[in-house]
């Protein structure tokens, strides 16, 4: 068979997504619920393996729960395909699933070929990318950017530290300082992801190929004004807080015109007011999340 004509098996690659989707589904809604390092991450895990090994591939996890499928002759550099299986809360039946499969699919497609390998291929099912913990924790411990001061303080939404929520799946957090992979045992990753934005799809493209990756920093931005009644305080002897946040807000698209690229964002995801009650005037605004694609002009 030439190489022109192989092609991977929609169906089994279809069969294979429905199989790690089957974890965390909700009927109600429709989302899939696999949070890092729940009951069903931690069970979507265990099935992707057992698909792995059915196929011969040779697995391991390191001390993130990242699983590694290994494919292919020789303990040189791999080439590593593959995505993460925990999803946000509610998610979509694509995001990260779908790369891990069709990484595996991948490999069942080159077995079925014959094809032979001038490097092994490794399918990793990355763990906690979707950063319930506030991280990237499956690539951050590949990349061996996790510290121990993170690992110390990283906690979920409702205050549930990383350390305790792998402690419940029999995990031991320490492990993953240890399991940083060399940058000369992979050759290249790779990962098919589905588009995060709405351009290829407007546009009716099937496919893009990213050539840089955003840089993200948060900031704070914190607006004093005066708290007052809201019905006997006049309009010209207000110093509303809420007012200033507005202004903010609306002059971002001035700001990027101004500084930025057609690759900037800047994004107010949360904003707190004080004391934030209905007949009162607002005397404080905080901008809690603000985050900025980069590159900006200087
Ligand atoms: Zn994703």
């Amino acid at each position: 068979m030439g190489r022109s004509e192989v092609r991977i098996d929609l169906e089994r690659l279809k069969t294979l997504l429905a199989g790690v989707n089957a974890f965390g589904f909700n009927p109600e809604t429709g989302g899939y619920n696999r949070l890092g390092f729940s009951d069903a991450h931690m069970a979507s895990i265990d099935w992707f393996e057992g698909q792995m090994r059915q196929d011969g591939l040779i697995t391991s996890r390191d001390g993130a729960a990242n699983l590694f499928g290994r494919y292919g002759d020789g303990n040189g550099p791999s080439i590593m395909i593959g995505s993460h299986l925990d999803t946000v809360i509610e998610g979509g039946a694509f995001d990260g699933s779908l790369g891990a499969c069709v990484a595996l699919e991948c490999v069942r497609t080159i077995k079925d070929a014959g094809l032979s390998l001038s490097s092994p291929i490794e399918v990793v099912a990355t763990s906690e990318e979707e950063g319930r913990f506030g991280g990237m924790l499956g690539s951050q411990t590949i990349s061996g950017q996790a510290s121990e001061e993170w690992l110390e303080q990283a906690a979920d939404a409702n205050g549930i530290r990383l350390i305790d929520a792998m402690r419940e799946q029999g995990l031991d957090a320490a492990e993953i300082m240890s399991s940083s992979r060399s940058p000369e045992s992979v050759k290249a990753f790779l990962e098919l992801h589905i588009e995060q934005g709405p351009v290829l799809e407007k546009e009716q493209l099937d496919i893009g190929v990213a050539d840089r990756v955003s840089g993200i920093c948060n900031l704070e931005c914190v607006l004093t004004g005066v708290a007052n009644h809201s019905g006997t305080t006049p309009m010209n002897m207000r110093a509303d807080a809420f007012a200033g946040l507005a202004e903010v807000g609306v002059s971002i698209p001035r700001l990027i015109a101004q500084y930025g690229t057609e690759f900037s964002r800047i994004t107010i995801g949360k904003v707190e007011l004080t004391p934030n009650h209905t007949h009162t005037v607002p005397g404080g605004g905080r901008i809690l999340q603000s985050s900025c694609g980069t590159p900006m002009k200087r």
